[in-house]
């Protein structure tokens, strides 16, 4: 079995690894470090919990210490980018668990909070910068950070800060960063779109891969249960209910839904809080902060809120509605089995719903065990032309071709997000 030792990694860094009780490095670990190490560009593609932010993290790390130097006024040495403000600030926590006996200094900047306390502190520089795009660039028309002088570059998630709409964003920032830089891009999903931006601004790239596009990790067990909507509530409640030791997720489409459900959660006696666009960041970190703390048990979210947080320990994933686009399935219930657990994801699916329930399982390529309910046909998903506002992860439609009622869904949902991209992108900002 590879071990930390033999991926190249500095003396400092191996002790900091230990001290954080890492073993053995995950395969998106193995197969990134030595890479980034060798100065490559890198296209990874890994879903989430699968230990990416050390892949690129230690390595990045490694290679500052090496170098040496501090970095100039107002300017960074490295830069990441991530879509949400709940991101930003885990990948810094994380990156500040290595840095532990080191000089080298890490500023998350995030929207939602002041701009004048990050002015303040990146008037003095830093040596790795995580930011959200819109907040960033903020900042950079503020003359409060210049980017020239980033030679690294990573972007993660970029499926996630495409479908916010952070392109234009991106390709301001990469233009605004040192050319002669080490581009490192890492997404759950490849659409064409990541594809073309890798090949704007990579050079070269090595590619890793630890699970195929659209694949669900293997030790989650998935089931659904079909029926109707309005039975949903108290169906849920009863699995809750039967679990109470369970640390569970429930993904809802709009944020009032999210809240609506979490409040008759309460009112039943589950403890349960939410997180979603609605929810001031004091509040979407302290509800994160509960559920891994064990004070609630069930965290009611939706698609953006709850991208790429790491909460160790969540046992059920519950698509109470399913998402607008199969890709978001995957990234929800990646939010089980994480770092080698075991986990379930269970989807309630109405009628209405069939059409978003076949493509899922087109995407990930098998058959999801039916636990309850009879099964709808297809002709069903018809009447689901409403569609409700809110954050529910602003994806492109997909191209599957399939019956002339589905092509209606599809068109449907095109309409609605293009409606609804811009209010995503204020949200995950
Ligand atoms: P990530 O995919 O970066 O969000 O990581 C998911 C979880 O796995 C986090 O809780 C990490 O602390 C944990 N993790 C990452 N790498 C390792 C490793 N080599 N050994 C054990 N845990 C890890």
């Amino acid at each position: 079995m590879t071990d930390f030792q033999s991926l190249g990694l500095s003396e400092s860094l191996l002790q900091a690894i230990t001290e954080n009780g890492y073993d053995t490095p995950t395969p998106i670990q193995q197969q990134s470090i030595p890479l980034i190490l060798n100065g490559s560009d890198l296209m990874g593609l890994a879903q989430t919990g699968t230990g990416k932010t050390a892949a690129f993290g230690l390595p990045l790390i490694d290679r500052l210490l090496i170098e040496g130097g501090k970095p100039a006024q107002r300017g960074t040495r490295a830069l990441i980018l991530a879509p949400t403000r709940e991101l930003v600030n885990q990948i810094a926590k994380s990156l500040v668990s290595f840095l532990k006996n080191t000089h080298l200094r890490v500023t998350p900047v995030v929207g939602g909070v002041s701009i004048n306390g990050q002015i303040r502190k990146l008037s003095k520089g830093t040596d790795i910068l995580v930011a959200t795009p819109g907040r960033l660039l903020d900042l950079v028309d503020r003359d409060a950070v210049d980017l020239a002088s980033a030679s690294y570059l990573v972007l993660d998630e970029a499926d996630q800060m495409l479908d916010l709409g952070f392109i234009h964003a991106l390709r301001r920032i990469a233009s605004l960063v040192s050319k002669d830089r080490q581009t490192l891009l890492f997404s759950a999903t490849m659409p064409k779109q990541i594809n073309d931006l890798a090949r704007s601004y990579l050079r070269d790239p090595e590619r890793v891969e630890v699970a195929p596009a659209g694949k669900t990790a293997d030790k989650i067990t998935q089931s659904v249960h079909f029926m109707d909507q309005k039975a949903k509530t108290s169906f849920l409640l009863n699995q809750l209910q039967d679990q109470p030791n369970d640390m569970s997720l429930v993904f809802c489409r709009t944020k009032h839904g999210a809240e609506r459900l979490m409040r008759k959660l309460a009112q039943s006696g589950i403890s349960a809080g939410s997180i979603h666009g609605n929810k001031s960041q004091g509040q979407r970190e302290r509800a994160i902060r509960d559920l891994r703390e064990g004070t609630i048990n069930v965290l009611v979210a939706t698609d953006v809120a709850a991208r790429g947080i790491d909460i160790p320990g969540v046992s059920h994933v519950y698509n109470f509605e399913l998402p607008e686009v199969a890709e978001a399935y995957v990234h929800r219930i990646g939010r089980t089995a994480r770092a080698g657990a075991e986990g379930e994801a269970v989807a309630l699916c109405a009628p209405e719903e069939i059409g978003l329930f076949r493509q899922i399982e087109k995407l990930i390529g098998i058959d999801i065990e039916v636990a309850s309910g009879e099964v709808p046909p297809m002709s069903a998903a018809s009447g689901r032309q409403k569609r409700s506002g809110g954050n529910g992860g602003g994806k492109r439609p997909q191209q599957h071709k399939q019956s002339s009622s589905g092509d209606n869904d599809n068109r449907a949902r095109a309409r609605a997000q293009r409606r609804k991209r811009p209010q995503g992108r204020r949200n995950a900002a």
